[in-house]
């Protein structure tokens, strides 16, 4: 038996949950979603998700189909019926149906559909051992070009980083931004550690305002930890004590290599393993 998948006004199996092919979500990456997770029965701030949904709606003039109780209402109702407790949320609004043309006007109305699933991003050797990562030659998107903010269905900028990441076997890129500095992973926001200060790099360097991202700060700072945002340089990556990402559906994984030189003494080092433990204290609603 297959899912049973939110499909704009209601539930249906997962087979009769069909896209059509003039829908600009397809023909353009015109639309916006969001990967949202559900630890012991609960998702996982979901307030977060709802308001940057309907801000990057917002920003490329989408309109949403429902108000955000409805979406609320929308999402624990798909979440029930596939009984998912610990799992994996997709959210996806696109543009809609429309002619064959960039314009996005033409298309009503927008379409709205929410899968509950699971998603096992890595293996889980790689969380234990700590992931290797190279530099991206692919430049992130200028944020004048698309506002990194917008968690947009338009990866393309990601997938290419992504492909230059499997090409060197290795399952992440670092991508950087037009002045060089570092912006983020193809799906995950970054951090370090050095002389025990947590940095990441601004939103402004153009990455995505990730929800884990915020919590780990958050985390990190109640840990007593200093926490700045402030530009990062390939240099800096590389001469870090520790390094790591940030992201839904990747939750908090160590990086132990980037560009061939290895990060501290080669494991997840012991920032990194604190917070990722409280992450998940956190995430499963103990020690709030
Ligand atoms: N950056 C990009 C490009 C992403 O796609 C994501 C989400 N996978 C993130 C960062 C992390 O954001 P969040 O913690 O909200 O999932």
């Amino acid at each position: 038996m297959g899912l049973k998948i939110w499909f704009n006004t209601g539930l249906v199996d997962e087979a009769d949950a069909k896209i059509s092919v003039f829908d600009h979500g397809l023909l353009y990456g015109d639309g916006v979603f969001e990967g949202i997770r559900v630890y012991s029965g609960r998702v996982f701030e979901l307030d977060a998700h709802i308001k940057r949904l309907y801000e990057s709606a917002l920003a490329i003039r989408l309109s949403m189909p429902m108000t955000k109780e409805e979406l609320v209402g929308a999402i624990e109702t798909t979440v029930k019926a596939n009984g998912i407790v610990d799992g994996y949320i997709r959210l996806v609004v696109t543009r809609g149906v429309g002619c064959l043309g960039l314009n996005p006007f033409t298309c009503k109305p927008s379409a709205l559909f929410i899968i509950a699933s699971s998603i096992q991003l890595y293996p889980e050797e790689l969380y234990e051992k700590g992931m290797r990562v190279i530099s991206a030659t692919t430049v992130r998107n200028h944020p004048l070009a698309i506002p990194p903010q917008v968690k947009s269905l338009n990866y393309l900028n990601n997938i290419l980083a992504k492909i230059e990441a499997l090409d060197s076997s290795v399952p992440e890129a670092i991508m950087y931004n037009h002045e060089g500095y570092v912006a983020e992973a193809t799906g995950d926001n970054i951090f370090i550690v050095r002389n025990g200060v947590v940095c990441s790099p601004p939103v402004e360097a153009g990455s995505l305002e990730g929800i884990t991202r915020d919590v780990v700060m958050r985390l990190a700072r109640r840990e007593g930890l200093e926490v700045v945002e402030k530009n990062l340089t390939r240099y800096d990556l590389y001469v870090c004590d520790e390094f790591f990402l940030t992201g839904t559906a990747a939750e908090v994984i160590g990086v132990v290599e980037i560009d061939g030189r290895t990060i501290g003494d080669g494991k997840p080092g012991p920032i990194t393993r604190r917070l990722r433990e409280k992450f998940f204290a956190y995430a499963h609603g103990k020690g709030q």
